[in-house]
């Protein structure tokens, strides 16, 4: 059996049972955590001992929405939106030109940013241009040893077959296979159904596929709702989720969903259907306000997500502080729009956090493994640094890992138990070894695609 240790730190659980502890200690066995108290010990000489003296420890962030594969085309879509050059250079080119190895290499180094900067599950929405582009973006999460939710979305390699109105379903056997030769047997991985839904294909193709997400029992997630054409306020033909509406239920996640009406958003949360925001590219790109607000109102809460890599930062962190802040901004401004003073923030560095952690593991369906600091869950725990000059000092820990803590502050990550950070420092080899690879994939990527950048 193997032990890790991680002693006298500030344990924020987010387990309303458990709390917060000061100066306490947090026990894994064989990547199971056992034990979280101020008296817990271990007996096992060849224990491994994690010192978290002036470190906050939280459970591993949960990005609900992510297309890792972009990684190595970051720098080109930072000023794009989304239904013109997004679609047009995205989907419509890029995607198209990935080899396997290209899934490979934005997969693994994906991976290594979500590890870095504290995410220790992501739910990575692929778009597989063939069954061994599937095979090579699975074995990039396998080797980075973040736990995901693979998702195989529609092959990227034609957008005018696969987007817009694509009466073809989502490629059966390549997913069956996939999931059965790699990713059942794979304690840390899971499979979802990355679904185009009826704003991308018709009806009775958005139904289908969510028919064989239940029928292989994994998660369907779809992105829906976003950009003004599926807007109930501005477009009279809006159709909220339209055949999908009697089909809900809570293995079914919804990416954005900005536009959706409120009663649309509460027949969903009454459903258990969750939503994935990823605000800061929501706002970038022309999504529309993100649905945290509705969601609020409507009993449910968001996951948050980063989404388009390419764009922006993978840090959960900036999603967390983003959408808590813009949300924050919109409730303010309807207070000072009636004449008032604002006196109350409803919505708390608490309520944020756990939608880094807890309510992305809801969203994945992996509340049980997930989310928080709680014995019987996996080993899934990041150190952040109070003591430093741009943290301390910490009067409270929430506020400090939410507002003031940033990447830099993260100095060990451990996954199942298994260190995979430490002094801020990625202790896989492959990091350094495919490096220049990754490097030149992206280079390959963006010279073919032939942008004006
Ligand atoms: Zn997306």
């Amino acid at each position: 059996m193997s032990e890790t240790l991680i002693r006298n730190g500030t344990i924020v659980s987010l387990d309303p049972d458990i709390g917060e502890l000061e100066e306490g200690n947090l026990l894994i066995e064989d990547g199971e955590i056992v034990d979280i108290g101020h008296d817990v010990t271990t007996t096992a000489s060849d224990a491994t001992v994690i010192d978290a003296s002036d470190h906050i420890v939280l459970p591993g962030f949960v990005d609900s929405h992510i297309h890792l594969a972009q990684t190595q085309v970051r720098g080109i879509a930072g000023d794009w939106s989304l239904m013109s050059e997004y679609f047009n250079h995205m989907l419509g080119n890029i995607t198209g030109l990935y080899q396997p190895e290209d899934m490979y290499l934005g997969g693994l180094f994906g991976a290594f940013e979500k590890l870095y900067t504290g995410t220790t599950t992501a739910l990575d929405w692929s778009y597989p241009n063939t069954l061994e582009h599937g095979e090579r973006a699975v074995d990039a999460l396998q080797d980075a040893g973040l736990r995901a939710v693979y998702t195989y979305g529609p092959p990227g390699d034609d957008a005018a077959k696969w987007w817009y109105d694509s009466d073809i379903g989502l490629p059966e056997e390549n997913i069956r296979t996939l999931y059965d030769d790699t990713i059942r047997d794979d304690d840390r991985l899971s499979l979802a159904l990355g679904l185009r839904g009826p704003d991308f294909c018709v009806d009775e193709t958005a139904r289908r596929d969510l028919e064989l997400a239940r029928d292989m029992d994994a998660l369907a997630t779809i992105h829906m709702g976003a950009a003004q054409w599926t807007s109930s306020q501005y477009n009279p033909d809006y159709q909220g989720f339209g055949v999908l509406e009697d089909m809900l239920g809570p293995d079914v996640n919804i990416a954005h969903g900005n536009h959706f009406t409120q009663d649309d958003i509460d027949h969903a949360v009454a459903e258990g259907a969750s939503f994935s925001s990823t605000p800061e590219v929501e706002m970038q790109m022309g999504h529309g306000i993100p649905v945290t607000g509705k969601m609020l109102e409507a009993g449910g809460r968001p996951a948050w997500g980063v989404d388009v890599c390419s764009n922006v930062s993978g840090d959960m962190g900036s999603q967390m502080r983003i959408g808590l802040q813009v949300h924050r901004m919109l409730q303010n401004q309807d207070v000072l729009e009636e004449g008032e003073e604002v006196t109350d923030l409803e919505v708390t560095a608490r309520d944020t956090l756990e939608m880094a952690t807890i309510e992305g593991a809801r969203a994945l369906q992996l509340e049980d493994e997930i989310g928080t600091l709680t014995p019987g869950k996996r080993g899934d725990v990041i150190l952040l640094d109070a003591s430093d000059f741009m943290t301390a000092p910490s009067h409270s820990a929430v506020q400090t890992a939410v507002f003031q803590a940033d990447t830099s502050h993260i100095d060990t990550v451990l996954v199942d138990g298994e260190i995979v950070k430490q002094d801020g420092h990625l202790q896989n080899p492959l990091v350094d070894e495919e490096f220049d690879r990754f490097v030149a994939s992206g280079e390959r990527l963006v010279a073919e695609a032939g942008l004006d950048l």
